[in-house]
């Protein structure tokens, strides 16, 4: 079912080729999205060589209101991923991503957030003459890009880091591991996935699957002003142990709200879980 909005088209500011993967859960809502090609990197990027100026939550609505502010329209979206260790359990890789939605029509920005271990993300340190192949499989080449930069740059900040992206063949890998580990402090290079949209497929598919729940939740009305894009905006902890009934770390409940009105609710775990496992329990498994 469309949208209720009077001009469908929605700025995505990206030089990197995301539209297709959100494209089509936006268009079963009646939403078009208009490329606008201006360059995000000074928002940050992947390789480091430019930082992040801000939160991974400011730097995408900036990224959106900027595709907005150069094509003049109302809806803006765009993507801010990251990517690293898993902070937890440090042997896998971690891929987090938002979206957003800025809706000036209705005067609301929706956000949703995925984190993940599907992402092919992987970083390591090589010498010249190292054995790249088990790097180059992890990456997934020549279907996804990789790219290469000195292990440790210590010039000003007024020297640019040189990195080496896209690369998609193993000898142009060689190469740039040769040259990049001539350039840098302790004579090693730094051989990562590269994990911008248009040369990783990995991330494109989670790109689409996250536009697909953001096509759900603008199909979801507030229940009071029945304006888009009503759903989760953040979790209630305390989900009771199943042997002693204390609190745990876990959810108990969903709380759902309308950046429109206002209005919130809260809703049972989408899973149904009503109690926890005794293993998460401070009482019982201290
Ligand atoms: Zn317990
Ligand atoms: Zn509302």
């Amino acid at each position: 079912m469309p949208l209720p909005y009077p001009d469908p088209r929605v700025a995505l500011a990206t030089l990197h080729g995301k539209a297709d993967a959100l494209a089509p859960a936006l268009a079963a809502l009646g939403l078009q999205i208009e490329t606008v090609a201006i360059d995000t990197d000074a928002l940050g990027t992947f390789a480091g060589d430019i930082e992040r100026p801000g939160t991974a939550h400011e730097v995408v609505i900036e990224k959106a209101r900027r595709g907005m502010a150069a094509s003049g329209l109302k809806l803006g979206i765009a993507t801010e991923g990251s990517f690293g260790p898993d902070p937890l359990l440090g042997f896998l890789p971690l891929h987090t991503e938002l979206l957003t939605f800025v809706d000036d029509i209705h005067g609301q920005t929706v956000v949703i957030e995925h984190a993940g271990h599907d992402t092919n993300w992987v970083s390591k340190a090589l010498r010249p003459g190292d054995d790249l192949q088990p790097v180059l499989a992890a990456i997934g080449l020549p279907g996804h890009a990789a790219l290469v930069k000195p292990n440790r740059w210590a010039l000003p900040a007024s020297e640019p880091l040189p990195v080496a992206k896209g690369l998609i063949d193993a000898a142009a890998v060689a190469e740039a591991v040769e040259r990049m580990a001539a350039r840098s402090d302790d004579g090693l290079a730094r051989l990562e996935a590269d994990m911008r949209a248009h040369v990783n497929p990995t991330r494109l598919a989670a790109l689409a699957r996250l536009g697909q729940r953001l096509a759900e939740r603008l199909a979801t009305p507030c229940p009071r002003c029945s304006a888009p894009g009503f759903g989760r905006i953040d979790a209630q902890l305390g989900l009771p142990c199943e042997l002693c009934g204390e609190a745990t770390d876990l959810v108990r409940a969903e709380i759902h709200a309308c950046g429109v009105c206002g209005h919130r609710e809260n809703r049972p775990r989408a899973d149904g879980l009503s109690v926890a496992d005794a293993g998460h329990c401070p009482e019982c498994n201290p």
